[in-house]
């Protein structure tokens, strides 16, 4: 390679405005589609130029030393120059140079929706799914032809996907590269579509897979699996497929974080004399002590019945909730022995006492629905 200097014709202590005026000059002159004779020297001068046009580069080259060669993609076959030329004079955006497009595109990444019950956030699941999807076509394999053809060069271009078109610029008329019109770039054209796939490469399908649902989701909890979503076209790499979570209700439990909730009602009478209750969780009946006075709102958590941590182990609490029953409906005998409870606990005639609102039952309501 010549000194790059020389090859711009211009001093060692040229400013960069110089060097832009010089390559311009020479860009005009020996560039392949005005001058197709001078190619080798049109390489130099923009090789040249890729170097002492970049500060970095020019200080490097000044020492001696190389910064691993032209344009640094090692293109070899000239594909920087026409960068470079774009670059400078405005040509084509994308796309300069570049050969010939695969025809296999990734697929597009796709999300269902799966509705999932309490129990499943609790505990996980396995849930079979089924998705339409796009599945490489195997009558062609994916390569879009029909089995026995191949694809044709085109005609057009080539084979190199792109064409070259007149621009006008400040250097007059200017060729610049286009994708070919007629193979979409591709280089090739396929005169015999596989019948099966209409030449896509893929074709629908209904696919079953089983997804695994972790403990803790809940609504808007996204599983990702990966290669999972359709194909791409001309048998390109599927996407990701993403599961999001619908969580459904549940009639009985609340939850609130990794913490269910539900309430219990109990009798007046039980609540005061005090029982224990079987309390129907999701993990079986678990027996409730109910002390003698309790009050209406008292709580009581079961540790470690919630919902499992979607990260981390363990799991969340289960809280029960004691709603106090007042009888409705009492016969005259009842009636009668309420009335004599009533006389014995000087009550007949009961004011309510007012209570500040930190206690009682709504304090306790407030800070449950705070999520103290
Ligand atoms: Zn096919
Ligand atoms: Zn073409």
């Amino acid at each position: 390679m010549s000194d790059h200097y020389e090859a711009l014709g211009v001093p060692r202590d040229a400013s960069t405005e110089d060097i832009k005026k010089a390559y311009r000059k020479l860009a005009r002159k020996l560039h392949p589609d005005v001058n197709p004779g001078e190619a080798e020297r049109f390489k130099d001068v923009s090789a040249a130029y890729d170097v002492l046009s970049n500060p970095e580069k020019r200080r490097a080259y000044d020492r001696g030393e190389s910064l691993g060669g032209f344009g640094g993609g090692g293109a070899g076959a000239g594909f920087g120059f026409s960068d470079i030329f774009e670059t400078f004079f405005g040509g084509a955006a994308g796309g300069g140079g570049r050969g010939p497009a695969s025809r296999a595109r990734r697929g597009q990444d796709a999300l269902v929706r799966v509705e999932v019950d309490l129990r499943d956030a609790v505990f996980g699941a396995d849930r079979e799914l089924q998705v339409d999807t796009a599945v490489v076509c195997s009558t062609c394999q994916g390569s879009c032809c029909q089995p026995g053809t191949s694809p044709r060069t085109c005609e057009v271009c080539g084979g190199r996907g792109q064409v070259q078109r007149q621009v006008r610029s400040f250097l007059g008329q200017v060729m610049t590269t286009a994708p070919c019109p007629n193979c979409g770039g591709f280089g090739t054209t396929i005169p015999n579509p596989c019948p099966e796939c209409a030449g896509e490469g893929r074709v629908q399908e209904r696919r079953t897979l089983t997804v695994r649902i972790p403990p803790g989701v809940s609504t808007g909890t996204r599983i990702q699996l990966a290669g999972q979503s359709e194909v791409g076209f001309g048998g390109g790499p599927p996407g990701d497929l993403f599961v999001e979570v619908v969580e459904r209700d549940h009639e009985t439990f609340t939850r609130r974080g990794d913490d269910l909730h539900c309430t219990v009602q109990v009798p007046m009478t039980a609540a005061a004399l005090g029982t224990t209750l079987s309390v129907d969780t999701l993990d079986g009946s678990q027996s409730v002590d109910v002390r003698a006075g309790t009050q209406s709102g008292e709580v009581h958590t079961l540790r470690g019945l919630g919902v499992g941590h979607l990260r981390g182990g363990g799991r969340g609490d289960l809280l029960v909730h004691v709603d106090v029953q007042t009888p409705t409906r009492l016969d005259e005998r009842q009636e009668e022995l309420l009335r004599q409870l009533a006389e014995m606990r000087g009550e007949e005639a009961a004011e309510g006492r007012l209570t500040s609102a930190g206690g009682g039952v709504f304090g306790r309501l407030r800070d449950l629905i705070s999520g103290r």
